[in-house]
């Protein structure tokens, strides 16, 4: 059997930076488990893994147009104390969701804290750089009826309805 849309598909993973400091390992996580062909993970690895087969291992590097972008400078902004009630209690690093003028939600971090205010910043953090997968396909099935409608993987590794 081999990987194309509407398999789901298990993964052991590895992703590290060029640097090779590792970001995140399926060793500690356990496996991905995910429906191929429905952008649940970035294209870059997606478009890797069709065509492969059980215990088949790839080594791929993804750019970031082919994962999470680019970084943005109109994504870092620094909003005035007056808008946050504990300002007192925020700290460097610290992740918030705030809404952005459209009205969608939007994971910022906070990366300066100052006298007036926060700077912050609505880049994913995985955006602007590369991603180096070591990946090894641990099963394959075909997705149900139920599963392709939902667009994601029912059971083990996924939804629970
Ligand atoms: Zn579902």
């Amino acid at each position: 059997m081999k990987i194309q849309n509407d398999h789901v598909v298990e993964i052991n993973y590895t992703l590290k930076t060029d640097g090779g400091e590792t970001i995140d390992t399926s060793d500690t996580g356990g496996p991905l488990t995910y429906l191929h062909g429905k952008q649940n993970i970035i294209p870059g690895l997606e478009n890797a893994l069709t065509g492969k087969g059980l215990n088949d291992k790839i080594s791929v590097r993804v750019e970031p147009k082919e994962a999470y972008g680019e970084r943005e400078d109109s994504l870092i902004q620094m909003i005035d104390k007056s808008q946050f009630p504990n300002f007192d209690e925020m700290t460097v690093g610290q992740q918030l969701q705030v809404q952005t003028e459209s009205g969608h939600p939007l994971i910022v971090t906070v990366i300066e804290k100052a006298e007036e205010g926060l700077t912050l910043d609505g880049n994913h953090p995985l955006a602007g750089i590369n991603l180096n997968f070591d990946v090894e396909v641990i099963s394959i099935r075909e997705a149900t009826t139920e599963e392709i409608a939902h667009g994601h993987v029912h059971g083990k590794g996924g939804h629970e309805h």
